[in-house]
């Protein structure tokens, strides 16, 4: 750790800012905005002194929207009805 890191920590100890480690552990809430408002704003301010958790907070964005890509799509129960509708029709309507 750099002796600018050191400080900046020091800095954002002194202002009630949360830790660059907090930061990580906030990131997945951050991005989902479901912190409370006054850590959401204690987050926003570390990130605008801090390039370290800038960065990390943008890789862990991409990472995230990735993740949310490959979600499998949940099937909503009116589709799962219909075709077990249309499973027991075509079974000639034994079940
Ligand atoms: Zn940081």
């Amino acid at each position: 750790m750099s002796v600018k890191h050191k400080m900046i920590r020091a800095m954002f100890g002194l202002m009630g800012l949360p830790t660059c480690e907090e930061v990580e552990q906030f990131a997945y809430d951050f991005l989902e905005e479901a912190l409370d408002s006054s850590t959401m704003k204690a987050v926003g301010r570390h990130l605008r002194a801090c390039k370290n958790c800038q960065r990390f907070i943008a890789a862990y964005r991409k990472t995230a929207a990735l993740g949310k890509m490959f979600e499998k799509p949940q099937l909503d129960p009116e589709f799962k009805e219909s075709l077990f509708e249309f499973l027991v029709q075509k079974a000639g309507g034994r079940v």
